[in-house]
């Protein structure tokens, strides 16, 4: 009777091979190989089915309590680590920035004003990318960036994702031209999903890429960079991206596709 048993509700005893894991990223990812890896460097595909499980918010499991409850003992209050307080936290920095790094205060200020994107909790799939890269390297310890291009179709979750030991990320030919093939065959490119780590004890020439005048800059803002949104617009352009996510582990800004206008990007 394999259907009755396929249909029990989870957590009924007596059926645990059958039972469906959701929002589980334990699927054997396909390794994409890239000429001269930098350090850590994984580029990953992953294919999902597209069950809302995916979509819900994020489960407040162990590491994520322990992730969360370590941001409020280092930044010192519940309110602070609120979306909005980081971001203005952020802001009230990037509009002291010398030259044109004082644009990256249009961004942070864009969001501010609700003028791009909708800040809410991470989705469960956003969460357990975020997770992957945690796991690799502990995020508050030793921040790192992933990347992800996530797309949607024929009933299915396709999930390209990319992180080194590394602040920022590396966009890859090889990885892009793959996505640009599943568009070709049907597949939406919804979004594409990176981190904004948090940044503590931050010192000028670090692997931070602090300087004397954002050593103070915890980061871990949901705005996106003048660099992100030059990438954004130009993935828009090459492949039809529909929307761009920014996530802290905590809590995501999304973006669509109109608000890369909205927002700035170099030059
Ligand atoms: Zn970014």
């Amino acid at each position: 009777m394999p259907l009755v048993v396929a249909c029990a509700a989870p957590g009924v005893k007596g059926a645990p091979a059958e039972k469906p894991q959701v929002c589980v990223l334990d699927a054997e990812p396909e390794l994409i190989p890239v000429p001269e890896p930098i350090e850590g460097e994984l580029n990953e595909a992953f294919e999902l089915p597209d069950s809302p499980e995916w979509w819900a918010p994020a489960p407040m499991d162990e590491e994520r309590t322990r992730y969360r409850a370590a941001l409020v003992a280092r930044l010192g209050s519940e309110q602070a680590v609120l979306p909005r307080a980081i971001i203005e936290r952020q802001h009230a920095i990037h509009v002291r920035l010398s030259g044109d790094g004082g644009r990256e205060a249009e961004n942070t200020g864009a969001v501010l004003e609700g003028r791009a994107g909708t800040i809410a909790p991470a989705s469960c799939l956003e969460w357990r990318l975020f997770q992957r890269q945690a796991r690799r390297f502990p995020m508050l310890e030793r921040p790192t960036e992933m990347g992800a291009y996530v797309l949607r179709g024929h009933g299915r979750i396709r999930v390209y994702l990319s992180g080194a030991d590394r602040v920022g990320g590396k966009l890859r030919r090889e990885v892009s031209s793959r996505v640009a093939e599943e568009v070709a065959k049907g597949f939406a490119p919804v979004a594409h999903l990176h981190n904004h780590p948090f940044m503590f004890d931050r010192k000028p020439g670090d692997r931070t890429w602090a300087t004397e005048e954002t050593r103070e800059d915890v980061a871990g803002a949901l705005a996106p960079s003048l660099t992100d949104v030059q990438a954004y617009r130009s993935m828009r352009e090459a492949f039809g991206l529909q929307g761009a996510w920014v996530t802290n582990g905590l809590d995501t800004a999304r973006y669509s596709a109109e608000d890369f206008d909205r927002l700035s990007a170099w030059p």
